[in-house]
C-alpha cells in the first residue's frame, strides 16, 4: 500500500505535539466518522479512502516507536530507517580511502550490492545520495524537536517573562561538513566523528497567563535539519511553583486572610496581599469562617485579556496571647445566652 502524502498529523487532525492518548481519541472519533460501513452511494468509495488514510496514519503515529521515526523523517521513515542501518554497516566495512566517492563507488558496500544500493537510494531520493560521505548525505532529514522545562512563579505568571534558554546539541562539524575527513586524514577539528556540540542561547518569551504543564512551542528553534530538511521546534514546558500565598484556580486566586472574632463581627478594614501591592479590604459586619471576600480583576490574566478575580476565605483566630481584662470580656461574654454550636453536629451524628 503506497502511503498517502498527506501528513499523517493533518489526517488525524491532531497538533504534531498531540499526547499519544490525544492520538488515540482522534482516530477512534474519525474511524465512527468515516468509517464505509455507515456510508451509502457515491460517498462510500470516498470514505473508503479517507478510512485507509486513517488507518494509516494510526498505525505510524499511534505507535511512539514509529511516530518518533515519522517526525524525524516523514512519509519514507522506513526507506530512511533502512538507509540508516546500511550506511552504519558501510561505515564499519569501508575504508578511509573511498569514503569520498559515497555510496555510488565501486568498493563501498562490498562488491557486486553496491551498485543496486545506490540505485535504490537515487530512486527514493533523487540520486542525491551519490556526493560525499556525509551521515546525512542522501536525504532531506527533519530537526528534531527538542523539550526543556521552564520554572515559573506565579508573579511571572501575571506579568509574563521571557527565559533564556541555553541549547546543546550535537551537529554536523562546519570544518568537514559532516564527512570526518579533511584531504582523506581525520579532520582535526572534530577527531573524524562528523559532528560537534554547538550551545544555542534563545530567549522564549511566555505569555502572561499561562498554565501549568501548558508547551510553549517556539517554531524552527529545535534541533537544525539536514540537506536543507526543515529545523525541528523547540517546545518550553511550563512549570509553575507552587505559590506559598495564593492558590490559582483557573483564572482565580485563593488565599487564606485571618480575622479576629471582634473583626468579624464588627466588620473591619483590613490590609490584604494581592500578588503586587497590598491593598485594603472591607470585612463585612457579622462575617463568618469560610466566607469569602472576592476582589475583582485581582486574579490572573484570562485569554480574553482579562484578569480572574482573588478570593479571600476568612479564618478567624486568637490573639496569641491574652490579657486578665481580655479573659473577663471572655468570661462576661460566656454569660449571654447562645445556640450550643455543636447542636447540628450531634443530630447527625446520632441519626447515621
Ligand atoms: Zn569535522
Amino acid at each position: 500500500m503506497p502511503p498517502t502524502e498527506r501528513d499523517y498529523y493533518a489526517v488525524l487532525g491532531v497538533p504534531r505535539n498531540a499526547s499519544q492518548d490525544d492520538i488515540k481519541k482522534a482516530y477512534r472519533r474519525l474511524a465512527r466518522q468515516y468509517h464505509p460501513d455507515l456510508h451509502t452511494g457515491s460517498k462510500k468509495a470516498d470514505m473508503e479512502k479517507k478510512f485507509k488514510e486513517l488507518n494509516q496514519a494510526n498505525e505510524v503515529l499511534g505507535e511512539p516507536d514509529t511516530r518518533k521515526k515519522y517526525d524525524r523523517y516523514g512519509h519514507r521513515w522506513q526507506e530512511a530507517e533502512s538507509y540508516e542501518r546500511a550506511r552504519q554497516e558501510a561505515g564499519a566495512d569501508r575504508g578511509g580511502s573511498d569514503r569520498g566517492q559515497g555510496f555510488g563507488g565501486s568498493q563501498g558496500f562490498g562488491g557486486s550490492q553496491t551498485q543496486d544500493f545506490g540505485d535504490f537510494f537515487e530512486g527514493i531520493f533523487g540520486g542525491r545520495s551519490r556526493r560525499g560521505g556525509s551521515p546525512f548525505e542522501g536525504f532531506v532529514v527533519q530537526g528534531e524537536d527538542v523539550e526543556t522545562t521552564a520554572q515559573l512563579t506565579l508573579r511571572e505568571v501575571l506579568s509574563g517573562v521571557s527565559r533564556r534558554i541555553q541549547l546543546s546539541q550535537r551537529v554536523p562539524c562546519p570544518t568537514c561538513g559532516g564527512t570526518g575527513l579533511v584531504k582523506k586524514s581525520p579532520c582535526p577539528t572534530c577527531g573524524g566523528s562528523g559532528t560537534q556540540t554547538e550551545t544555542r542561547t534563545i530567549d522564549v518569551k511566555i505569555p502572561a497567563g499561562v498554565q501549568d504543564g501548558t508547551r510553549v512551542r517556539v517554531p524552527a528553534k529545535g534541533g537544525p535539519g539536514q540537506n536543507g530538511g526543515k529545523p525541528g521546534d523547540l517546545y518550553l514546558l511550563v512549570s509553575i511553583e507552587p505559590d506559598p500565598v495564593f492558590q490559582r484556580q483557573g483564572a482565580d486566586l485563593l488565599a487564606n486572610l485571618p480575622v479576629y472574632p471582634w473583626e468579624a463581627v464588627m466588620g473591619a478594614d483590613v490590609l490584604a496581599p494581592t500578588l503586587t501591592d497590598p491593598v485594603r479590604v472591607k470585612v463585612p459586619p457579622g462575617s463568618r469562617a469560610g466566607g469569602k471576600l472576592r476582589l475583582k480583576g485581582k486574579g490572573m490574566p484570562t485569554a480574553a485579556g482579562g484578569r480572574g478575580d482573588l478570593f479571600f476565605i476568612l479564618h478567624i483566630v486568637l490573639p496569641p496571647t491574652i490579657s486578665e481584662e481580655e479573659r473577663k470580656l471572655y468570661d462576661e461574654l460566656a454569660r449571654f445566652p447562645h445556640p450550643d454550636p455543636r447542636a447540628d453536629l450531634l443530630r447527625t451524628a446520632n441519626r447515621v
